[in-house]
Formats: structure tokens, sequence, C-alpha cells
């Protein structure tokens, strides 16, 4: 009897979690979707964090960088705070202000 109904409790689960895995794939679908579009229309497809406008793809110094069309804010994706900080070693501002001491 109770081996019979850990199964059922067993079976439950894995529909539980098939389930979530499915609806977890289609969030990502979604999101890869909007990534897409965004792209094709040169948007990020990220909002500002800060006042939920656009972020847009601004080439600066060679590297990549959102930077918010309502506010201004810029914001960085992993990666590219360390192409602008290597990237400045041949003495960019960014170096300067990175590396500032006091
Ligand atoms: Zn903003």
């Amino acid at each position: 009897m109770a081996d019979a109904m850990d199964e059922r409790t067993r079976g439950l689960e894995e529909e539980y979690f098939s389930r979530k895995n499915k609806e977890a794939i289609e969030k990502l679908r979604a999101k890869i979707k909007v990534a897409e579009e965004a792209k094709a229309a040169g948007t990020s497809s990220m909002k500002c964090p800060r006042c939920d406008g656009a972020l847009k793809e601004t080439k600066f110094e060679e590297v990549l960088i959102d930077v918010c069309d309502n506010c201004g804010g810029v914001w960085l994706d992993s990666g590219e705070l360390d192409q602008l900080t290597r990237q400045s070693e041949t003495g960019g501002w960014f170096s300067r202000l990175w590396y500032a001491e006091g």
C-alpha cells in the first residue's frame, strides 16, 4: 500500500516537474524571440533597471555597451567592463578613471 502511494506521489512529482520544465523552456523561447526581434530592430532586449526605458546598444571605444534612451544610464554586460579596462591599458579615459588613486 505504502509503496503504491509513494509511486503515485513520485509520478505526480515527475509530471509536475516535466510541466514546469516545459513552461520554463517555453518562457525561454519567448525570451529569445523577443531578444532576436529587439536585435533586428537595433535595440537591446533589456529594459533599463532604473526607469524602464529601452536600452540601446551603442559602440563605445569598440565595445558595445547598453545605454538607456530615457535616463542615459549605461549598463555593461559581463566581459564588457573587462574589454573596456583592457583596452584602456593603452591609455584610454577608462583606465584613468578605473585605476585612479584616492
Ligand atoms: Zn533608464
